[in-house]
């Protein structure tokens, strides 16, 4: 019986550095990306090193596309604490952060203001995100109760969770789920509204074919010019 070598924890191709994850339940090698230029492997238990290897070279102009990008989109943005003077993104406005004394509620818009009530002291955050949340689930459900009969799709679950930084929809046709990021709030509502068109039509075509994009269009002629807008500040996320 031989001793196995230990799995390798990463793989240099040219000048990249690929840390790799191994796993048990994957099939093939996945690649991931990261905002701040990280580099992932996703990769089936015992794949060789030879064969992530060819993987990454097959990937890598794409790699190197996405690594470009990233730059060009500069240092990812702080992340907000929600105190005062801070700018809030809110359907494509911007409003800004005012501790309150007594406000109607405890975060509420008033003009061009994002009122907190000053009581909320160290739960601000969690106010703020709590509303976020809120409004996203009421013109989500809206959105969906617009679009679906023009699609022609009938989700049975509409979810509006935190879908981490790198989605801002997801659709699982098997069980007519459809499951929305709550930050998307934050951009336009021509945005917004792309996205929840996007996912429905998923319940029809599961892929980006031309048969998905061709029901997408019917809807929203100008459905690839929102793509294009969603993906310019696509790490826009507020909190
Ligand atoms: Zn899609």
């Amino acid at each position: 019986m031989s001793l196995r070598r230990p799995p390798i924890e990463s793989l240099t191709v040219d000048d990249l550095c690929f840390s790799v994850r191994w796993s048990a339940r994957r099939r093939t090698v996945g690649i991931t990306v990261k905002r701040d230029g990280e580099l992932v492997l996703a990769a089936p238990s015992r794949t060789s090193a030879r064969r992530l290897e060819a993987v990454v070279r097959e990937k890598l102009p794409w790699v190197r596309r996405k690594l470009a990008e990233f730059e060009a989109l500069g240092p990812p943005p702080e992340p907000r604490q929600a105190v005062a003077g801070e700018l809030f993104p809110y359907l494509g406005r911007e409003y800004r952060l005012e501790l309150a004394d007594r406000p109607p509620q405890p975060v509420v818009i008033s003009g061009d203001r994002l009122l907190v009530d000053r009581a909320l002291d160290g739960d601000a955050r969690a106010a703020v995100v709590a509303w976020y949340q809120a409004k996203a689930r009421a013109y989500i459900d809206d959105a969906v109760a617009r679009f679906a009969p023009l699609v022609g799709a009938a989700p049975a679950t509409v979810v509006v969770r935190d879908l981490g930084k790198r989605r801002w929809g997801v659709c699982d046709h098997r069980t007519l789920k459809v499951s929305f990021h709550w930050q998307l709030i934050a951009q336009p509502p021509e945005l917004v509204d792309y996205v929840v068109v996007h996912e429905l039509a998923h319940l029809h075509e599961p892929n980006h074919g031309a048969a998905f994009w061709r029901r997408v269009e019917d809807v929203m002629p100008d459905c690839k010019e929102r793509r294009r807008r969603l993906r310019a500040h696509g790490d826009a996320f507020v909190l």
